[in-house]
């Protein structure tokens, strides 16, 4: 969990991002997810852990079935200052584009993977999500097929906040 490669990959005299540095934890662990209009649509899903944002790209973004599994590409830590980053990255620079805040709000891991570094290495964790639209467990599941770089799944475990119908990310009730 080091921000190295999340400065690296940015030069903070260009774009309005945060500088990468190391917080301490919340008391409520937080979540965010970042609608970024960059060359590809995508949705970056963040999770707060041992002080830094655990990131995933996730070209179709997240979903409410549990029938539609979402792959997740796992991207550079993130500083937990990025959760409430929105704006413009200007063109040239690493992400161009538009970044929109789409979900916040605090997660918790299952008591069982309550050691996240330790879930997270060995591929698989399971959590609740407390947000406006993304709300109850959920799971990140690592592919075991070493070809896909950085592949996880995200899917929605079935619980009462689960729903059956065809999901679409950009077409939330009561956004834009
Ligand atoms: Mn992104």
């Amino acid at each position: 969990m080091a921000l190295n490669e999340y400065n690296k990959k940015r030069d903070f005299s260009e774009t309005p991002e945060p500088i990468g540095r190391k917080k301490k934890d919340h008391k409520k662990l937080i979540f965010v997810v970042q609608r970024h209009q960059a060359r590809q649509l995508h949705f970056d899903f963040r999770l707060e852990a041992d002080g830094v944002l655990k990131s995933w790209a996730i070209p179709k973004g997240p979903s409410m079935n549990p029938a539609e599994k979402r792959l997740a590409i796992m991207v550079e830590d993130h500083p937990l200052d990025y959760a409430g980053f929105v704006g413009e990255i200007s063109a040239g620079n690493y992400g161009a584009g538009d970044v929109e805040i789409w979900d916040h709000g605090t997660w918790e891991p299952k008591a069982k993977f309550s050691d996240i570094r330790k879930a997270l290495s060995g591929g698989l964790i399971e959590f609740t999500l407390h947000g406006k639209i993304l709300k109850g467990e959920f799971a990140l599941v690592e592919f075991e097929n070493s070809t896909a770089k950085n592949g996880w799944i995200l899917v929605k475990a079935r619980d009462k906040y689960a729903l059956d119908e065809e999901y679409h990310a950009e077409e939330i009730p009561g956004r834009g």
